[in-house]
């Protein structure tokens, strides 16, 4: 809209005032001289609050005027401008060197840009409704079969179990491949606390090892260094979109035989050596939480190429009920399952993963190049052997100057997430501690850029702006 509209002339009464708030629809007008310097701002609480205290609308603007209003000038920045607004001032005028009013800055969604956000504007609302029409709103459902059926084929994998989130996953697959009391699984230092988690749920005892300098993911020599006799199994976590050496860690699972269970959470669609991620292992495991590539809501996917731990996952996320004999329990079970309603939303999401991943490999491409130039700033690193994928972009700086980038970028309005907390910093977990100099290094310079489909290149170059003043 044309500032023109939200001008008012002081000459004018109440009543014009009104009118101009009335024809510019923002609940504002700014108060202007014959030279169009501004003389002040009223906004439609200020005429309930006149009209109230006796005032008439035949009274002048000039006489009611509140000398306290908020201005910007051209020169101020980004940060200045938001630290302006708040739940009461929305529209804030600009004037130039003589206090004329040239334009105005209005609070929108995006002076606000959140970590990630979902894209749901596809199917996902058809299916959705489809689903419930259909009244099969519980664990079963044409979607469930089509999500578990596709999903799997997209990553290259003979069965797919649908369950109820990603947590469940992992401990699904641990139960699956009779992981215990008295075993041992090897799990990095850096991811989130679901992956050491699920190893507890089961008894056995986690040992964390360190991650590599360059791709942030478990390191496949510490793994070797680790093992024991009691090692059973290792959980590679394909962490913020990169891929492990999956060449490496086979090769050391089928050395020692250990089981591999791959934690995909963050890295859907990610390759090594062009093949997909959740294809190495005995059995991979998804998580469709809101934050993540595709999503369901909640939900998550054990995969696996065995029929016999098909079966057994199958068995063991519904009650461990047997499948030939309807309420004949053969093992101690869970309900781990997932609704058609949410497998109806995957779907939606799944027909579009490929046009999702491309746009947000292109939205960390812009970052590279935009924010590349900042000498501070160094990105994950991209290797050659790997095809990663843009979960969230993740960047380190200078260890001293990791909380002033990010409370900078807070206070523009650009929400940022700090780096994963070494599992080893957690008075829970420090017991289970291989190695960590890498991860504990690389958790202090790190944090995640907002990472969603709809950031623009304005965005981006707002970000460098408030990391370019910190040179
Ligand atoms: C998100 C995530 C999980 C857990 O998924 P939920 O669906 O939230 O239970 C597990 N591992 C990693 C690495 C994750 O990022």
């Amino acid at each position: 809209m044309e500032v023109e509209q939200l001008l008012c002339s002081i000459d004018g009464t109440l009543k014009d005032a009104l009118e101009a708030i009335n024809r510019g629809k923002k609940g504002t007008t700014f108060i202007v001289n014959e030279r169009r310097e501004l003389q002040g701002v009223i906004v439609d609480g200020d005429i309930r609050r006149l009209l109230l205290s006796g005032k008439t609308l035949s009274d002048k603007i000039q006489e009611n005027l509140n000398p306290q209003y908020v201005y910007m000038t051209e020169k101020d920045d980004a940060i200045e401008i938001i630290e302006k607004f708040s739940s009461k001032i929305r529209i804030i005028p600009i004037v130039n060197e003589s206090n004329q009013v040239v334009n105005y800055y209005e609070y929108n969604k995006r002076i606000s840009i959140p970590v990630s956000k979902p894209e749901l504007k596809g199917n996902e609302f058809k299916y959705l409704t489809d689903a419930f029409l259909s009244t099969w709103v519980s664990s079963t459902g044409k979607y469930i079969d089509m999500f578990e059926e596709n999903f799997a084929n997209y990553c290259g994998v003979k069965y797919g179990v649908a369950v109820s989130n990603g947590t469940a996953a992992l401990h699904l697959a641990l139960l699956a491949l009779g992981i215990r009391a008295g075993d041992e699984v090897i799990v990095p230092d850096i991811t989130f606390a679901a992956t050491i988690n699920a190893v507890l749920y089961v008894g056995a005892t986690p040992v964390i090892v360190d991650i590599e300098k360059d791709s942030w993911c478990i390191n496949p020599d510490e793994i070797e260094k680790a093992i024991t006799p009691k090692t059973k199994a290792v959980i590679p976590v394909h962490i913020y979109g990169q891929p492990c050496n999956m060449k490496k860690i086979m090769h050391i699972a089928n050395k020692y035989n250990l089981f591999v269970i791959e934690d995909c959470a963050e890295a859907h669609g990610a390759a090594f050596e062009q093949r997909l991620v959740g294809s190495f292992g005995d059995i991979s495991c998804f998580s469709f939480f809101g934050n993540k590539v595709i999503t369901t809501g909640e939900g998550g996917m054990c995969l696996t190429d065995s029929e016999e731990l098909n079966n057994r996952i199958r068995l063991l996320k519904d009650h461990g009920m047997s499948k030939e004999r309807k309420y004949y329990h053969e093992i101690i079970g869970y309900n781990y399952r997932m609704t058609n309603l949410q497998a109806a939303i995957g779907m939606a999401q799944l027909e579009k993963i490929d046009v999702m991943l491309e746009k947000r490999n292109e939205l960390e491409e812009m970052y590279r190049t935009i924010l590349g130039s900042i000498p501070f700033i160094e990105f994950q690193y991209i290797l050659e052997d790997r095809q990663k994928i843009a979960w969230l972009v993740t960047v380190l700086v200078p260890e001293h100057m990791r909380e002033i980038c990010m409370k900078e970028l807070k206070r523009a309005g650009i929400d940022v997430r700090p780096f994963f907390i070494p599992l080893s910093e957690m008075e829970i977990y420090r017991e289970y501690v291989f190695s960590n100099q890498n991860s504990v290094e690389l958790s202090k310079q790190g944090f995640s850029l907002p990472t969603s489909l709809d950031i623009t290149s304005e965005d981006v170059l707002r970000m460098k702006e408030v990391l370019a003043k910190l040179i």
